[in-house]
């Protein structure tokens, strides 16, 4: 077995403690609806517009409206450029992330329509996906689409023997020949505190991974917290963001 390799963080943060979070609603005056979510060097911006008629007409449905998520890197949000366009990576973030947000916006009311939820990257330093959701949902909310609850977003993971939470690009990457690192991204609902979304790259027994699910759903409380805020700032007490600071 041997020694943990990483007893403490590089950048000196707690295992706990999740990199520097800023949410802003409202940052695309001509879409339906739009935020900005960063940790870090993390930047997520997601843009809403619809409900429309979603053509062609053989995708309809006619009992409810259906959401549309595309999720795209810039190409210089990182250092090695990335090539333009969508591929397997982002075409899997996207399906994923519609699962994500599907679970919780209530179409019924708005049958035969689309709602395309796009979600940008312009720097990226790990987490991408999960910031991206938490923007989405804030522009969701923001497009004043019906919505049961709230979804927070965050990835935790193993280094090593150290369970963490909010992994960023070079811990993502430490370690790759030992034990290695386990990235979790984790969606929750706010009120329910149900799990939307869990993902897993890696390796984890079951104890450890009851513990760091635990370590996900208390920083998503603080995520939510952090979206509810900008939420109320452009909306004041119209939106309405259950299981928020406000319950
Ligand atoms: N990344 C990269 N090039 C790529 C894809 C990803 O440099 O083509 C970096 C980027 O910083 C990203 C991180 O690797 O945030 C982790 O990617 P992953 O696929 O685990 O998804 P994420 O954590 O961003 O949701």
């Amino acid at each position: 077995m041997g020694d943990n390799l990483y007893k403490e963080r590089y950048s000196k943060r707690g295992m706990t403690e999740v990199r520097p979070m800023t949410a802003k609603v409202g940052v695309v005056p001509s879409a339906d609806g739009s935020a900005i979510f960063e940790t870090g060097k993390t930047k997520a911006i997601a843009v809403v517009r619809g409900p429309r008629t979603l053509h062609p007409q053989h995708m309809q449905n006619a009992r409810t409206g259906i959401l549309r998520v595309n999720y795209g890197m810039m190409p210089f949000s990182v250092e090695d450029r990335i090539r333009p366009g969508p591929n397997r990576r982002s075409e899997e973030i996207s399906k994923v992330a519609e699962w994500a947000l599907s679970s919780v916006v209530d179409l019924s009311g708005f049958p035969n329509t689309v709602v395309d939820v796009f979600i940008q990257i312009p720097q990226a330093d790990a987490g991408t996906r999960v910031a991206g959701i938490n923007a989405a949902a804030m522009a969701l909310a923001h497009a004043g689409l019906p919505m049961k609850e709230m979804v927070s977003a965050i990835g935790v993971g193993k280094i090593d023997k150290t369970l963490v939470v909010d992994l960023d690009k070079y811990e993502d990457s430490l370690f790759h020949d030992g034990e290695g690192s386990t990235d979790i991204p984790v969606v929750m609902t706010s009120r329910g505190k149900e799990i939307a979304l869990l993902q897993l790259d890696g390796k984890i027994s079951f104890s450890e991974f009851r513990e760091v699910v635990e370590m996900a759903k208390k920083a998503c409380g603080d995520i939510l917290k952090v979206q509810t805020r900008a939420l109320h700032e452009v909306s004041g007490d119209r939106l309405q963001v259950t299981g928020g600071d406000d319950e």
